[in-house]
């Protein structure tokens, strides 16, 4: 499995599935979900919504699967992260899940390259150290990672950026 950061629109990038940091609602928000739905046009918003019709939405911590629409990438994987509110441990597990629940997702739909944005990140208030190591060994420690061919961290600002490379070059050491 290649492990890849780069700075980017994550619905611009051309996998197999981009990861959206959803709300349980599935019905979109504002920002990297409010950007896949406004690029990815209707036809992700008509999954959502008949998704939501058969089990109501997608719990925190969860994963559901839905086309990608006009978006580059094959499909869109939502998943739900928690909100920050310094409740740690709860909070660093459902994030985990996030990743992990996205990836099982993935394996079962054939899907062999993913891009992740920085799920809770934005509005949802996740210290960005915090989540980016929960991101990285996530990925790391998932059963089935040899499934995947390539897993990309999408960042969309510098200091998230910055992140990523200090704990990647960590590992290398
Ligand atoms: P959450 O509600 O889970 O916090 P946000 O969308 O507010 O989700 O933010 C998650 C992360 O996604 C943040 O780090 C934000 O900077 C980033 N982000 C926002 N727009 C994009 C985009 N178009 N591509 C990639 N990442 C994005």
């Amino acid at each position: 499995m290649i492990l890849q950061l780069v700075k980017a629109d994550i619905t611009e990038i051309c996998v197999d599935a981009i990861v959206n940091a959803a709300n349980t609602s599935l019905l979109g928000g504002g920002g990297v979900d409010g950007a896949i739905h406004r690029k990815g046009g209707k036809a992700i918003l008509d999954d959502c919504i008949a998704i939501r019709n058969k089990q109501g939405g997608c719990k925190v911590g969860q994963a559901v699967i839905t086309t990608a629409g006009n978006l580059p990438a094959k499909y869109v994987i939502h998943t739900v992260g928690p909100v920050w509110n310094g409740d740690k441990e709860e909070k660093n597990n459902l994030l985990k899940a996030c990743y992990q629940n996205s990836l099982e997702l993935a394996v079962q739909n054939n899907i062999k390259t993913i891009a992740f944005p920085g799920i809770s990140t934005g509005i949802y208030r996740f210290p960005k150290d915090r989540a980016a190591e929960i991101a990285i060994k996530s990925v790391r420690d998932f059963y089935k990672i040899s499934e995947i061919d390539k897993v990309i961290f999408v960042c969309f600002d510098e200091e998230s950026y910055e992140i990523y490379t200090g704990l990647l070059e960590r590992e290398l050491l």
